[in-house]
């Protein structure tokens, strides 16, 4: 699903004009995506002048170096080797956990498949 960089957002509503299941309003001068009203069309990313809406791809890309960020700030926070090791461990099981997560659901959606 396509992300608004509100901060970048300048409010010329290309977006809500261009997309075509109306998925996109405005609120206090930024562009609003719907998620449940959203058909992943990516319209409104090639749509935005100013580049604030991103796509797939890009928005793995902040979330990952998001994780990042904040993994470290918490590393930081502990800087005895052993608690680190154990945080890091604690992290990757917690990601392990949300994967299974996704798969079994992703799993389950397909069978959905008409
Ligand atoms: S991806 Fe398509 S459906 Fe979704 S908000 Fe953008 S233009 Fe609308
Ligand atoms: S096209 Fe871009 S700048 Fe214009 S309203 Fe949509 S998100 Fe904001």
């Amino acid at each position: 699903m396509p992300w608004i960089l509100k901060k970048k957002c300048i409010a010329c509503k290309k977006c809500v004009k261009r997309c075509p299941v109306d998925a996109i309003s405005m609120s206090k001068s930024k562009a609003v995506i719907d998620d449940h009203t959203c058909i992943f069309c990516g319209k409104c990313v090639k749509v935005c002048p100013v580049h604030a809406i991103l796509g797939e791809r890009e928005k793995v890309k902040v979330d990952v170096e998001s994780n990042i960020k904040s993994f470290l700030k918490k590393m930081k926070k502990h800087n005895g080797s052993a608690t680190n090791n154990r945080i890091l461990k604690g992290e990757l099981k917690q990601l392990e956990r949300q994967k299974k997560i996704i798969q079994g659901t992703i799993r389950e959606l397909k069978r959905f498949k008409p």
